[in-house]
């Protein structure tokens, strides 16, 4: 028999749903998942807490040339994507990978990796979600305004995940996105 392949789950949701949060934990929970970084030509922020690869976006067209990322997406004026490499070696070892991506990246690596597993963290309400992308104080106004615009289409998709967490209660949904990741993890193949 072959050695099993490591899994993919990719967590997903609107900017400010709580994706950051729960991942940091899911990821201490679970500290044989590996976190795919991706790369972004988005400036980085003060205090930043999200991974990611910070390249020019000259470099990032190049290597969309150069076929080196399994999705991509542009979000607002910024690019973001998934390395392909970050992906298959771990899968092919046996590891599982754990992907933070927005939700129109999430449904094309579904379409790629059939058996990938999507999970969409959802706020409570429209409301609640704008007032906690202002709260935050990252963005710039314009770039807040995106956000809510984007957030609209995005929270018109997540029927099309296989698992939806409420983010109503932080702690509830870090339990609940925990009992999702273990039974993707036992489940036998
Ligand atoms: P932020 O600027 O807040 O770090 O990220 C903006 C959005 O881009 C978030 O929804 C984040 O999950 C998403 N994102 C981060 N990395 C990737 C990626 O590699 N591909 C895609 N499609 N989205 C990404």
């Amino acid at each position: 028999m072959g050695k099993k392949k490591g899994e993919m789950i990719v967590v997903s949701g609107p900017s400010g749903a709580g994706k950051t949060t729960i991942v940091k934990k899911i990821l201490k929970l679970y500290p044989d998942i590996t976190f795919s970084v991706s790369a972004t030509t988005r400036p980085k922020r003060i205090k930043e807490k999200v991974e990611y690869y910070f390249i020019c976006e000259k470099e990032f067209k190049d290597r969309i040339k150069k076929n080196e990322f399994v999705e991509w997406e542009k979000f607002y004026d910024y690019y973001y994507g998934t390395f392909k490499s970050s992906i298959d070696e771990n899968i092919n070892a046996g590891k599982s990978v754990l992907l933070e991506i927005d939700v129109k990246g999430a449904l094309s690596i579904k379409e790629i990796y059939t058996d990938s597993y999507l999970v969409y963290i959802m706020p409570p309400s429209y409301n609640v979600l704008i007032e906690r992308l202002k709260k935050r104080q990252t963005e710039t106004k314009e770039d807040l305004q995106k956000r809510t615009l984007r957030a609209k289409m995005e929270l018109s998709l997540k029927d099309q995940f296989d698992y939806i967490v409420i983010n109503e209660n932080l702690n509830k949904a870090i339990e609940e996105t925990s009992v999702i990741i273990k039974n993707i993890l036992n489940k036998e193949n």
